[in-house]
């Protein structure tokens, strides 16, 4: 019989062998950096890739990988990678894409992080970046050069939510041998499949609608077996991959994203139809509402009309700050997706830094409020917009 094992032994093994005998309901968190093998072959065996299984979390991981399957599946992809953020999905996505000499179609209005990216970072890694009002489509055909790899646009353009006509745009840049990349954040499925549409590859801040509660960070690439397999390899030399517990929040998350987006969409809605006919507004932007430009192809192609939602106040800034200073119910603050609702100032926040000339081209004047709307009860949220907005007087 093997001698008992000594304090310092058992306070490092004990219980191990117990727990990996339960089977979870839930897919558990493999918080481990490391796996273990039946033998010194089979280990040697999974390393060269000859047997399924894991052997660094940094590589991969089951909890990692069964997010990695749930989002392939709803967004209709072959492979799908998670990362540590959005930002570190798009910045690898772009990595797996272009190489020094190409060059890239960006939509001229997109998430400041992204922006700052392609000009800051991969302009002077030598690959050239145009911008392009992308919900233009016809204005894609002159824009594209031979030597252009990657279309990249967001489903819905922030903070003004106009969508892009995606089968149009894919259409084009298909006949061009062009990659289209799509930001799905702000449309994640249940709302639209880029990749249905003619879409090569899609990335996704999942910190936002997927993960749904704002209680974690997170990001993924979708697609082909060969984009992902591409994106994968960068993932893992740049290393900004996706922790176990991070996926797992966001498995959980992912979870009831169905009921989240219906009963947000509805709330959209409601809130949209009101601010409409309140006198301080002067512009709603929703494309719920049958005078939005894009209602009709939001209809064809979206299978709801999201939960976003913009709109002009009288009395720019100042009014501005009595608004989101009222709330009761709101949370003034940035980022979007969550189950609450959450108003953002865009011109003195996501959208900064950009020139006044920029901001008034693309509508994003001192008085726009940018609503993602949470699935509180659509009474409250109505009331709360209204008391908020009283303070502005008659
Ligand atoms: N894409 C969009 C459309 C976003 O709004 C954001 C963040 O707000 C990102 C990407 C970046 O995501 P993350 O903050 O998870 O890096």
């Amino acid at each position: 019989m093997m001698k008992k094992p000594g304090f310092g032994t058992r306070a490092v093994h004990a219980g191990r062998l117990k727990v990996k005998s339960v089977h979870s309901h839930i897919v558990p968190i493999y918080q481990t950096v490391n796996f273990e093998y039946e033998s010194f072959d089979e280990k040697l065996r999974v390393s060269d890739g000859e047997s399924d299984g894991y052997l660094y979390t940094r590589y991969s991981n089951p909890t990692i990988d069964a997010l990695n399957e749930a989002i392939c599946d709803l967004e209709g992809g072959e492979d799908a990678f998670a990362f540590a953020s959005g930002m570190a999905s798009i910045t690898s996505a772009f990595f797996a894409l272009t190489k020094p000499g190409d060059h890239v179609l960006a939509s001229s209005v997109l998430y400041g992080g992204t922006y700052d990216f392609l000009v800051n970072y991969l302009k002077p890694w030598g690959v050239e970046v145009d911008f392009v009002d992308v919900w233009e489509p016809d204005v894609l055909e002159s824009a594209l050069r031979p030597n252009t790899s990657v279309l990249y646009i967001e489903s819905m353009i922030n903070p003004t939510v106009r969508v892009v006509d995606l089968p149009r745009l894919s259409r084009i840049a298909g006949k061009h041998d062009v990659f289209v990349l799509v930001d799905n954040t702000f449309t994640p499925p249940y709302l639209l499949c880029p990749l249905a549409h003619g879409a090569d590859g899609v990335v996704h801040s999942t910190t936002k609608f997927i993960g749904g509660h704002g209680d974690t960070i997170g990001g993924i690439a979708v697609g082909s077996n060969a984009f992902i397999d591409k994106v994968r390899q960068i993932g893992r030399v740049h290393g900004g991959v996706m922790s176990p517990f991070n996926a797992w929040l966001t498995l959980r998350g992912l979870r009831t994203l169905d009921i989240r987006l219906e009963r947000s969409c509805r709330n959209a809605l409601r809130l949209a139809e009101f601010l409409n006919t309140h006198p301080k507004v002067r512009r709603v932007n929703y494309p719920g509402l049958p005078d939005h430009p894009q209602h009709d192809l939001v209809d064809s192609i979206f299978g709801g009309y999201g939960s976003m939602l913009s709109f002009e106040i009288e009395g720019g800034l100042d009014a501005v700050r009595k608004v989101e200073d009222g709330y009761r119910i709101i949370t003034s603050t940035v980022s979007l997706g969550e189950v609450d609702t959450i108003s953002a100032h865009p011109a003195s926040s996501s959208h900064r830094k950009m020139s006044e000339e920029y901001r008034q081209k693309y509508g994003i004047s001192e008085g726009l409020i940018r609503f993602s709307v949470g699935i509180e009860s659509a009474e409250d949220l109505i009331e709360d917009v209204k008391q908020a907005l009283g303070r502005l007087g008659n």
